[in-house]
C-alpha cells in the first residue's frame, strides 16, 4: 500500500461491519448488508470484520468449522465484489484492541439493558439455546459494541435484526464520551467528536431488504437455521431451494397473497420491474398462475445475480486458494490494527489509563 493511498484513506469517513463465521454467506447477507458494502467501498474507508471470536459463543466445540467458515466467508466477500486493495478484511482474533475495549464497555452496559435487547431474546429463542447459553454468548453483544467503536465509523451497514445492537452501541458511545471525555449530555450526536468525545455516534444503514425471510417462509434467513440459499450454491441447488419456499397456497386460480415470502423474493431479486408487476397482478387475481411459475422466475433471477460470483469464486477454489485468502486477511488486519490501537490509546488516555505507549506487530 503506497503512502499516498494511505493518506487518501484518512480523508474518507469510515464504515465498519462484518459477519460471524457460523457458515457461508447467503442471500440475506447480500440484500441486508453485502450489497451496500460493495457500493460503499467507493466513497468510504471500509473495514469488514470476521467475527470469529463471536462464532465461539455458540460453537465453541467446533473450532475447525469456525476456521473453515472464516476463510469461506472471505471467498464469498471477494466473489461478491469486496476489493481488498481498497477495503480492509479484519480478523477479530488478531485485533486485540477489540477484546480490551469489550472489557471496558462491559462496565458501561447494564445487565438488564442487555437482556431487554430483542435481538438477543430472538436469538436465544430461534437458536434453541434455552437457558443453556454460555456467559460468553451474552458477551458477544458487548463485544460487538467494541467491534464497531474500535473503528470510530460513521456508518454500519447491517440487516434490520442488528438495529438494537447499533442502538446499544450508540448509547455506550455517548456514555463513554460523557463520562470520560467531559462531553455535555445535551451535545448533538453529530457533534460528539467536535465536543471532545473519542467516539462518533455511528449510524446503522439497513439494506434494500431489511430482513429476508428464509426458504421456510417463516424465520429470518439465517446461517444457523438451515433455511438459506448460499451465495456459493450451484444453479440446480438454488432452484431446488426456491421451489421449497412455503406459501400455503392451494391452486393457481386462488387469489394469492402478494405479501407472502415468495413475493418478498420477487421484490428482492427480479430486477425487471414490468415482469415483477405482471407476476404480482396475476398472482393477486388468481389468474391461472401457480407458485411453480413464480418460483421459476425467482430462481432464474437469483441465478443471474449469482453467476458472476460463482465465476469469481473459482479463482480461490483451487490449490493455494486458501493461502491467497490468508494473505488478504493478514494485510487487512495489519492496517486495521493501526486504527484500532489508536482508538484504544485515545480511550485509555481518556480513562486515565495512558501510562505509557505500546506497539503491537503482525508478521
Ligand atoms: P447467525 O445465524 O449465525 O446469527 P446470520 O445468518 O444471522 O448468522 P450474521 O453473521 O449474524 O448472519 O449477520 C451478518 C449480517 O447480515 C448482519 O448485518 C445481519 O443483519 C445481516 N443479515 C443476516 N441475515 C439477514 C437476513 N435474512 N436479511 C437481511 N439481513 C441479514
Ligand atoms: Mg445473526
Amino acid at each position: 500500500m503506497s503512502k499516498n493511498t494511505g493518506e487518501k484513506r484518512a480523508e474518507r469517513p469510515r464504515v465498519l461491519t462484518g459477519d460471524t463465521p457460523t457458515g457461508r454467506l447467503h442471500l440475506g447477507h447480500w440484500v441486508g448488508s453485502l450489497e451496500n458494502r460493495v457500493r460503499l467501498q467507493e466513497e468510504y474507508e471500509c473495514y469488514f470484520l470476521l467475527a470469529n471470536m463471536h462464532a465461539f459463543t455458540t460453537r465453541a466445540e467446533q473450532p475447525q468449522e469456525i476456521r473453515r467458515d472464516t476463510i469461506e466467508i472471505v471467498k464469498d466477500w471477494l466473489a461478491a465484489g469486496i476489493d481488498p486493495e481498497r477495503s480492509c478484511v479484519v480478523l477479530q482474533t488478531e485485533t486485540p484492541a477489540i477484546a480490551e475495549m469489550t472489557w471496558y464497555f462491559a462496565m458501561l452496559l447494564g445487565y438488564g439493558r442487555l437482556m431487554r435487547n430483542p435481538t438477543i431474546k430472538t436469538e436465544i429463542d430461534v437458536k434453541g439455546l434455552g437457558d443453556q447459553y454460555s456467559f460468553g454468548f451474552l458477551m458477544y453483544a458487548v463485544g460487538q459494541i467494541a467491534d464497531i467503536l474500535a473503528f470510530r465509523p460513521a456508518y454500519v451497514p447491517v440487516g434490520e435484526d442488528q438495529i438494537p445492537h447499533i442502538e446499544m452501541t450508540r448509547e455506550i458511545a455517548r456514555r463513554f464520551n460523557q463520562l470520560y471525555c467531559g462531553v455535555d449530555p445535551h451535545a448533538e450526536d453529530a457533534d460528539a467528536v467536535k465536543a471532545g468525545g473519542v467516539f462518533p455516534i455511528p449510524e446503522g444503514m439497513v439494506g434494500r431488504i431489511a430482513r429476508l425471510i428464509g426458504t421456510d417462509g417463516k424465520n429470518k434467513m439465517s446461517k444457523s437455521l438451515n433455511n438459506t440459499i448460499m451465495l456459493s450454491d450451484d444453479e440446480k441447488t438454488v432452484q431446488k431451494k426456491v421451489n421449497k419456499i412455503f406459501t400455503g397456497r392451494q391452486s393457481p386460480t386462488e387469489p394469492g397473497d402478494t405479501g407472502n415470502a415468495l413475493f418478498q423474493y420477487v421484490e428482492a431479486f427480479i430486477r425487471d420491474d414490468e415482469m415483477a408487476a405482471e407476476l404480482k397482478r396475476r398472482y393477486a387475481a388468481g389468474d391461472n398462475i401457480g407458485d411453480g411459475e413464480v418460483k421459476q422466475e425467482v430462481g432464474r433471477a437469483i441465478n443471474e445475480l449469482l453467476a458472476p460470483m460463482r465465476e469469481k469464486r473459482k479463482q480461490f477454489e483451487g490449490p493455494g486458494g486458501d493461502d491467497v485468502i490468508i494473505d488478504v486477511i493478514r494485510e487487512g488486519t495489519k492496517r486495521a490494527n493501526t486504527v484500532a490501537e489508536e482508538t484504544l490509546r485515545l480511550a485509555k488516555e481518556a480513562m486515565g489509563l495512558g501510562f505509557f505507549e505500546r506497539e503491537l506487530g503482525i508478521g
